[in-house]
């Protein structure tokens, strides 16, 4: 009966019924890597405006036993929906803290911030606000170097609800940013209600901007809209110095992508800022 089950399985549509087992045994093996503790943190550089060191984005990837690194775009779409998002993102940022500290010893990289990107989800947990105080507490990481990365997501919430736990946290020093702006549900009133600190330009609209004129004049508007809110930008996804020299000109602050460094495990993400301060 079991083998005329599959058959007609089969039978009937057989991409389905693969993408189905594909999909319970992504979810199966999520849940595996979460208690086994199979994450791990990928720093990428940020550099400020004068050339200086800024600090990192914290980028996860799955290091599952026998398998490549997995990226995050194959397994986070996953996590959000059966809610692994939230302990795999509380261990990120509890992983992330305890780098702060690591730094914090080091007069060389006692200044240096982190950047995390946080889930909607996440974000939405009534206690969230609570559990980050809880981390910095335990781990005694200093607020004023972590900044949350949210994307537009985030506000199709509640905005009050939202404005709320923003304002808790930047009253302990947690930094805000809006990740991906432009890419979304963006509308300018709601940028000029929340308080943040940061708007992110995305990648897509930097990796053709030397040939897209469309994606120039999107950029300027970012970061006079910005400029006339008083907010930090950083731009990612620069991968040549003319990227780095328009945004530079147009007066974007922060600068992110291949061009400084690829994102890499810590021990060489360390190596890295010894030759970058040394440079
Ligand atoms: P994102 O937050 O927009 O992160 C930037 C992505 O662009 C990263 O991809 C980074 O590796 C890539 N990137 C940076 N510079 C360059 C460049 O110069 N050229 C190119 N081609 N790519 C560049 P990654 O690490 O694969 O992450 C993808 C997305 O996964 C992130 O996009 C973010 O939305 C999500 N993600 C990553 N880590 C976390 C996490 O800890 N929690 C949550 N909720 N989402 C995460
Ligand atoms: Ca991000
Ligand atoms: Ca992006
Ligand atoms: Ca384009």
């Amino acid at each position: 009966a079991k083998t005329s089950g599959r058959n007609r399985v089969s039978i009937f549509n057989t991409e389905m019924h693969d993408k189905f087992v594909e999909r319970v045994s992504l979810g199966d093996r999520l849940k595996s890597a979460v208690n086994n503790y199979e994450f791990i943190i990928h720093y990428q550089p940020q550099v400020n405006f004068d050339g200086k060191l800024k600090g990192a984005e914290a980028l996860l990837r799955w290091q599952s036993p026998d398998q490549e690194l997995i990226p995050p775009l194959s397994f986070i779409p996953m996590a959000e929906e059966n809610g692994l998002i939230i302990p795999i993102g509380y261990w990120a940022l509890n992983t992330v803290c305890q780098q702060l500290v690591a730094w914090q010893k080091n007069p060389q990289t006692l200044e240096l911030c982190i950047a995390i990107n946080i889930s909607a989800l996440q974000f939405r947990q009534p206690d969230f606000s609570n559990q980050l105080k809880k981390i910095l507490l335990e781990t005694g990481a200093n607020p004023h170097l972590l900044t949350l990365e949210l994307t537009e997501s985030v506000l199709l919430d509640d905005l009050d609800n939202v404005i709320k736990i923003i304002l808790d946290l930047r009253a302990i020093g947690v930094r805000f940013s809006i990740d991906d702006f432009g890419t979304g549900y963006s509308s300018l009133t709601y940028l000029k209600r929340l308080p943040l600190d940061e708007i992110k330009i995305d990648k897509s609209f930097v990796t053709d901007l030397m040939n897209d004129p469309g994606d120039r004049a999107i950029i300027r508007s970012i970061l006079s809209l910005a400029n006339s809110l008083s907010l930090n930008v950083t731009a990612e996804g620069i991968e040549l110095p003319e990227q780095r020299d328009f945004l530079a000109k147009e007066g974007c602050s922060t600068f992110q992508g291949y061009l400084y460094g690829r994102p890499t495990a810590i021990d060489e993400f360390n190596l890295f800022v010894e030759h970058f301060s040394a440079a």
